[in-house]
């Protein structure tokens, strides 16, 4: 059985930035991730017209006083540049008529990074040592033996089982609970604050259309669109600030439960549809689009998350520290930040604030 220091369940931002202070301190570890690819909530859809850039179906925004995740880019040497939210904004009330004009309320103080989120996984990722990182190794059981975790994981169908001191579950508390229902080492307070935290997003959508021109730009319009009847219910410009990639996204309002009753394509074809309303003809000149529906991402979203309308998570860890530090085991998703949790910004602060790290 493979033995390593530390052992990360979770490739998302926590598990990925986790990994990478690790790796700066030459301490032994081991990153799975269940998925074929890294990210986790961080999804981006490769514009065809400019590899370079991705459009986010995941995080788009980075806040002004998310100073760790600016820190961090800046450590990596990835850019960020200013939203763009010049001119107007519609405002659609009805699928019948036309969609109002509003002068000039566009104005965002948000900050979007170069080539999309993408880049930030990109840049943590190729700081790890490449055989440190296994995808496709899903997590099935966990069990504390001999003072020693034992973690078992099925790679494409294969269980193969590793050990570590230490264990760092960079996934989102709920996805945790599956995990750690009837386990004796954790207590019944703990597990049932963990399959109370709503994970932040998971039961959202976005989509992104990609174009060769910000047509809305060149009318005077910021590209928001904000919208009573949906599917989309906010719509923002997608583009980058190189005029190299352009394009729209928008985050569906259609809550889970009905966009389970449509086909992807069905649901596609509702936010051209819409586009085109607001927009008119030139929106139906696009040269890709692009759909996530997060509430199917089984290593996202629970039965629970789809229910429930979205909520900002509240995780407290203090009256579990000392049982957690004892256990050697370690909450480091964005849910279990002290700021900003569910952020990205959380992501990198639970990782910092964990007893591993302070
Ligand atoms: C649509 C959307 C829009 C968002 N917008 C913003 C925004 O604009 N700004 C912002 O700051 N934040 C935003 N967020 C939130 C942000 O994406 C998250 O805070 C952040 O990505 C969470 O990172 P994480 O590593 O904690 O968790 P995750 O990204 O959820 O990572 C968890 C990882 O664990 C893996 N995993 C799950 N189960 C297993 C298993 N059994 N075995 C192995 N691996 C497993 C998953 O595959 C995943 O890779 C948004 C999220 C969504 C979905």
């Amino acid at each position: 059985m493979k033995h390593k220091s530390v052992i990360i369940i979770g490739g998302g931002l926590a598990g990925l930035y986790a990994a990478h202070r690790l790796e700066q301190q030459n301490i032994p570890y081991l990153l799975l991730e269940a998925n074929s690819r890294l990210g986790g909530r961080i999804l981006g859809a490769q514009n065809k017209q400019n590899s370079g850039h991705y459009f986010d179906l995941g995080p788009t925004w980075v806040f002004p006083h998310h100073q760790k995740t600016q820190g961090l880019l800046k450590q990596l040497g990835i850019e960020f540049f200013e939203h763009y939210a010049k001119g107007d904004v519609l405002y659609q009330t009805s699928e019948n008529q036309a969609a109002q004009r509003i002068k000039g309320a566009g104005e965002l103080d948000l900050f979007k990074i170069q080539g999309g989120c993408q880049s930030l996984v990109t840049a943590l990722h190729t700081s790890l040592e490449p055989n440190n990182v296994f995808l496709n190794h899903e997590l099935t059981n966990i069990e504390r033996c001999k003072n020693l975790w034992e973690i078992t994981a099925s790679h494409k169908g294969v269980e193969c089982t590793l050990s570590a001191d230490e264990l760092m579950l960079a996934m989102p508390p709920r996805i945790i609970a599956q995990h750690l229902a009837e386990k004796q080492w954790i207590s019944d307070v703990l597990l049932s604050q963990l399959q109370n935290s709503q994970t932040w997003m998971a039961g959202q959508a976005k989509f992104a259309v990609a174009y060769a021109t910000p047509f809305w730009r060149e009318q005077g319009l910021s590209g928001q669109i904000f919208s009573q009847t949906g599917p989309m219910v906010e719509i923002h410009d997608a583009s980058t600030d190189t005029d190299r990639s352009h394009g729209l996204f928008g985050f569906i309002g259609w809550p889970a439960s009905r966009r389970s009753q449509m086909t992807q394509q069905q649901l596609k074809q509702a936010c051209l549809a819409q586009l085109v309303s607001c927009y008119g003809p030139l929106a139906s000149d696009f040269t890709d689009y692009y759909l996530k529906d997060w509430a199917s991402d089984r290593f996202t979203c629970t039965a629970s998350d789809k229910l429930e309308s979205s909520r900002h998570p509240s995780f407290t860890l203090s009256n579990h520290k000392q049982a957690l530090r004892d256990l050697h085991l370690h909450f480091i998703g964005s849910e279990f930040a002290t700021v900003d949790p569910g952020y990205l910004e959380g992501a990198i602060d639970a990782v910092d604030r964990s007893a591993y790290f302070t």
